[in-house]
């Protein structure tokens, strides 16, 4: 199953109550998770969660909020376009033990998670869920039976292969943890009376909160009463940053890993547009992933941005939809020409990636028969050519377009005049993160974890203790 997600963390100093700074920052990472949310607090004396299926603000009430009363917790939401829409998957995921009450939100994937499980079920523990969260809850009561927080999470750590960015609170302590790769995001923010922690930092920016820094790869931050202290638990030669947060998951507005969202898309459209010159009428984005890289392209070539589609923004992602009969209505129902600002044009669309290639399909159709002379189409990232293990949903290799197509067969496929992807090297030097840093699995098809039967960087998988 694979999960993304967002989390986040606040503790503040004891008169402040948490659950509402939570649901605000919940709000603000929306679009990591639309399947389901969920909000626990401490109190000094008791743990409260609410969770449930469904958008933030379907799923709390102003009357629930209020009655979360605690002045540290943790928050969580869900996206998971897997048949496992139940209610047992959604986090924060909460466990008893001797250790006290443990809460935990994950983001991410682990690749070894059933190898642990079975490992865990032949000593007779039990599982309620199948998310890779509750191993991780396993690991980490087993590890606190003998071991004090900072040795047992070390060690739950050396068995975790995968990504990982946590949300764990143990009593009235707030711990966070960053996989040693730093595969998804995680950062710090410093909150009026006490510290936020949060999968990017538009939720920081929402609670009117300064960004401190991101959270380093293989670094544990516990909080308590309004301090926090940190401890580097394992350290990685070289980090694996997802590029596909910069391509198309997290906000525009947020700051990961030092680098603004938004200036690596301006630059990848810029990018794009030397690397795949168009001689057209208007460049159009596909909305809303294409603009910042339309307006980059724009910019460059001087061509006109005008918008030559228009979004239903009441309708959720189409990956929300399952099956490919629903996800073409999904489309349509999704998008609009503006006819008259591509009738007997040339027209470049720029979208952010390609994946099945049914979209870019569907809206080149839409374009034509709005009246556009010619439709170029290019792509913010290089082709996708491998499936994602560690976290983003993006489909099987049977699925990918291009890891059976080349660049002609998929311009051929979706219809288009031209096709130009963004080159690798154009990804990375618009990121601004040297490669041997940053994951490009989907591309490469080379992991910085080892994934059973696909090729693995090595230089990234090494890993010392602290
Ligand atoms: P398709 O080629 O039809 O499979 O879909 C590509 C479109 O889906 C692009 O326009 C992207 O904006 C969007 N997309 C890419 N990756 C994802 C993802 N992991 N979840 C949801 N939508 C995505």
């Amino acid at each position: 199953m694979h999960e993304e997600c967002g989390v986040v963390g606040v503790s503040f100093k004891e008169e402040t109550s948490a659950a509402l700074s939570i649901y605000y920052a919940l709000y603000s990472l929306q679009h990591r998770g639309q399947e389901s949310a969920g909000i626990t607090v401490h109190d000094g004396d008791q743990v409260r969660t609410l969770k449930g299926m469904g958008l933030v603000p379907d799923v709390f009430k102003k009357e629930d909020i209020q009655k979360l009363k605690g002045h540290v917790g943790i928050g969580h939401v869900r996206y998971s376009t897997t048949g496992s829409s139940r209610i047992e998957n959604c986090q924060p995921l909460l466990v008893n033990s001797k250790s006290g009450t443990i809460a935990i939100a994950h983001n991410g994937n682990l690749v070894n998670s059933k190898d642990l499980r079975s490992e865990l079920e032949k000593e007779g523990r039990i599982f309620l869920s199948d998310s890779d969260t509750e191993v991780i809850a396993h690991l980490l009561v087993k590890e606190l039976m003998h071991s004090e927080l900072k040795e047992a999470l070390k060690d739950v750590m050396k068995r975790l292969v995968g990504s990982y960015s946590l949300a764990i609170m143990i009593d009235k302590k707030l711990i966070v943890i960053r996989d040693p790769l730093g595969i998804k995001p995680l950062c710090l923010g410093l909150l009026d009376n006490g510290y936020v922690v949060a999968s990017e930092s538009v939720a920081i920016d929402i609670l009117n909160g300064q960004l401190i820094r991101d959270v380093v790869p293989g670094e544990m931050l516990v909080f308590n009463n309004g301090t926090y202290e940190s401890h580097q638990l394992i350290k990685s030669k070289n980090n694996a940053h997802c590029v596909f947060e910069y391509i198309y998951f997290a906000r525009p507005d947020s700051v990961i890993d030092g680098k603004l969202v938004y200036a690596v898309r301006m630059r990848i459209g810029e990018m794009l547009s030397q690397e795949h010159p168009a001689n057209a009428d208007i460049i159009s984005p596909v909305p809303d992933s294409g603009i910042t890289y339309a307006i980059g392209y724009s910019k460059r070539s001087g061509i006109d941005y005008m918008e030559g589609l228009m979004k239903n923004r009441y309708i959720g992602r189409t990956f929300i939809m399952p099956g490919q009969e629903m996800r073409e209505t999904a489309i349509r129902l999704k998008l609009n020409t503006i006819k008259p600002n591509v009738d007997g044009k040339s027209v470049v669309l720029v979208d952010d990636s390609i994946v099945r290639g049914t979209t870019s399909r569907r809206i080149i159709e839409l374009v034509r028969k709005s009246g556009a002379r010619e439709v170029h189409m290019r792509v913010a990232s290089p082709p996708i050519i491998s499936p994602c293990y560690l976290g983003i949903d993006m489909a099987t290799r049977e699925e990918l377009v291009a890891a059976y197509k080349a660049v002609k067969g998929v311009e051929a496929l979706i219809n288009a005049d031209s096709l130009g992807y963004l080159s690798k090297e154009g990804l990375v030097k618009a990121i601004g993160i040297p490669m041997e840093d940053l994951c490009m699995g989907c591309l490469n098809g080379i992991y910085p974890v080892e994934v059973p039967g696909e090729s693995c960087s090595k230089r990234q998988l090494k890993l010392t203790e602290f």
